[in-house]
């Protein structure tokens, strides 16, 4: 039966992690990002298969998405990278791994740790080189690794930072910046504090532009799903999301398309309905901009875009009600849909809702 649907290829999923693994050098380890329930595919399917292909590490964003992978048995470390103060104990009851990334949230996890006397629990700091998003800067890492140094409770398994700009190569003397400030701050963690904790910075597009960023781990998301903020050639999209045309309604010359009569037909035309809608996210921004792909040829969307349905221009295009159309697959890929309406293939994947039901091949 057709219907809406968002085929997950994990073949493809295998293929990129391949490709990316073949970049690094063979000591570097490899974390998996598989938040946002694996940028809007299926975290836990995406997990369970680069787990099977021996992938080091796990993260998430909030221990909510840690559990879940717990849950469906997965064994390897799990990085959280935004946890928050009132998920501490499932943290700990779940064997995740904490960033530590604020004073409020260090200082809390301590006094979990010290009053159930657990010790060198594994955590990751968070060093802040630019980005300024979360993480310690360089002072601040200072008191926090005191904190650390003062308590037997935690053992650093990580020190990590983020790049604000690996995509842009005009901030390339930033970025490098951020590197250097990263080295330095790093070496000073080890040195304090007498340990060997796995140092990791670079996103995709790090591993694809800054290879000299490599250090112990890289951490990738995008990539795994196929892109590189670009479309990356040598990778492969793994979302595909296919609907059908629900129904044709023919226009005369005249007539007005859906809320608002955002659009007027100035011919007959014939209007393919298909069930897709903001609710699924498929963005308003969408409306009368973009197209989709029936039989090949482009069918431009007609109107704005409504909560359960939008409509598309058949004209030209020859099709029934039932058949199956794309949204967007490998070859008209999330990346080109997301520059038609001005954002990134990061925002249109993981906006796609639960409602969509998930198709796992390969
Ligand atoms: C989401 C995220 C990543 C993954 O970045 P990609 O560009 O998808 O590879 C890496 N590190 C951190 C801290 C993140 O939040």
């Amino acid at each position: 039966m057709k219907k809406t649907v968002l085929e997950i290829d994990l073949k493809a999923l295998e293929h990129n992690f391949n490709i990316i693994s073949s970049k690094l050098n063979s000591k570097t380890k490899f974390m998996a990002i598989v938040k946002a329930n694996g940028y809007g595919s299926n975290g836990t399917e995406v997990a369970k298969r680069l787990a099977a292909m021996g992938v080091d590490y796990f993260a998430v964003a909030f221990a909510l998405e840690g559990i879940a992978l717990r849950k469906s048995g997965i064994k390897t470390p799990i990085l959280v990278l935004l946890p928050q103060v009132e998920s501490i104990k499932e943290i700990v009851k779940y064997d995740l791994e904490p960033s530590l990334y604020s004073f409020y949230f260090l200082e809390n996890f301590i006094d979990h740790l010290s009053s159930n006397e657990i010790r060198n629990y594994p955590c990751h700091l968070k060093i802040n080189t630019g980005l300024n998003r979360v993480g310690f800067n360089e002072k601040e890492a200072k008191r926090a690794v005191n904190k650390i140094k003062n308590s037997d409770s935690i053992q650093l398994a990580g020190v990590y930072s983020h790049l604000a700009a690996t995509d842009d190569l005009h901030q390339s003397k930033f970025t490098l910046s951020q590197i250097n400030l990263f080295k330095k701050i790093s070496s000073d963690v080890k040195s304090k504090l007498s340990c060997n904790p796995i140092l990791h910075m670079s996103n995709t597009s790090a591993i694809y532009n800054y290879p000299e960023c490599e250090f112990d781990m890289v951490r990738s998301g995008i990539g795994l799903y196929g892109y590189n903020n670009e479309l990356n050639k040598e990778l492969r999209p793994v979302h595909t999301l296919r609907s059908i045309i629900a129904q044709i309604i023919n226009a005369k010359m005249g007539d007005s398309i859906g809320y608002n009569r955002a659009f007027i037909c100035e011919e007959k035309t014939k209007v393919g309905v298909i069930p897709l809608g903001h609710a699924d996210g498929i963005s308003r921004l969408f409306s009368s901009n973009a197209y989709i792909i029936v039989n090949g040829k482009k069918a431009k969307v007609l109107g704005n875009i409504c909560m359960d349905v939008f409509m598309v221009n058949l004209n030209g295009i020859d099709v029934h009600e039932g058949h199956e159309v794309v949204i967007f697959d490998r070859n008209n890929n999330a990346e080109d849909y997301a520059k038609s309406v001005g954002t990134i293939s990061y925002e249109i994947l993981t906006n796609l809702s639960e409602r969509i039901e998930r198709k796992i091949i390969g």
